[in-house]
């Protein structure tokens, strides 16, 4: 196995399933379980693939009991609160809940993974935030939605944006930078998050999704040091982790998971 683990991230292996964690939120890890699954050694992880996560939750130490997902996720910026076990909930892009022994489970294949955790009020929360959904600030809702819900200060809800497509091999055509460079032209500085691709036929640009999701934390009044990066490109390592990118239509999902113990 190649170890992805770096400054904020270590890697677990444990028999064939392997999955990284934030080091930051471990030190919370008597309240709060959490893990991002990556491929594993038979590299097409069956359970993950069918949605069913029993010895991945058994391998991180939470109750399979306990778990909520969301079977369609749309990248819309729609966004639910749990409030029982096995819920089971559709064509939505994020979970929070302040229930103990609830986990919230999501999948992921190139898009960012934003998850909340606030050691005060023992809150958690769970986004899927592809390029759509960080258009629609799915991931500044959520943190909103955290602070009007659980009465969660800014100043205590930790936030980590997990691995994704990170500008080295997020290339997009004039009409996604477009998009991007309308709704963000605000926050400034947009020349360090747009930059123009080299090829001469066509003209592309890089996109860097992960700034522009801490400057959205940021502008909700988080505090920078509360906002991890994985610092991990799904796209560089698609050999351990699948990506849409990489692998089109048959690529897997990679499931983020956060649950309260
Ligand atoms: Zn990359």
């Amino acid at each position: 196995m190649i170890d992805l683990s770096n400054e904020t991230m270590i890697h677990i292996q444990k028999g064939d399933i392997e999955y990284l964690q934030f080091r930051k939120l471990l030190q919370y890890q008597d309240k709060v379980v959490h893990c991002y699954s990556l491929k594993g050694k038979n590299n097409d992880y069956a359970e993950v693939k069918q949605n069913n996560y029993a010895s991945l939750y058994e391998t991180i130490g939470l109750e399979k009991e306990g778990f909520t997902k969301i079977e369609y996720q749309a990248h819309s910026d729609k966004i639910e609160v749990v409030k029982t076990k096995k819920e089971i909930f559709d064509k939505i892009d994020g979970l929070i809940t302040n229930k103990k022994g609830i986990s919230l489970s999501l999948r992921f294949a190139d898009c960012t993974p934003i998850l909340f955790y606030d050691p005060v009020k023992n809150a958690i929360g769970n986004i899927h935030s592809g390029w759509k959904g960080t258009v629609q600030k799915i991931g500044q809702k959520g943190a909103l939605k955290m602070m009007e819900r659980y009465g969660c200060k800014k100043e205590d809800l930790l936030c980590f944006l997990g691995p994704c497509i990170e500008k080295c091999h997020f290339e997009v055509g004039e009409d996604v930078k477009k998009i991007f460079e309308t709704t963000f032209a605000y926050l400034g500085n947009l020349e360090n998050i747009i930059s123009k691709g080299e090829k001469k036929e066509e003209q592309k640009y890089f996109i860097d999704t992960t700034a522009i999701n801490r400057k959205l934390l940021e502008e909700v009044g988080i505090p920078s040091c509360h906002i991890i990066e994985s610092n991990i490109c799904t796209v560089c390592h698609a050999d351990q982790m699948h990506s849409y990118r990489a692998e089109k239509e048959k690529a897997g999902r990679n499931t983020a998971i956060i649950g309260l113990k």
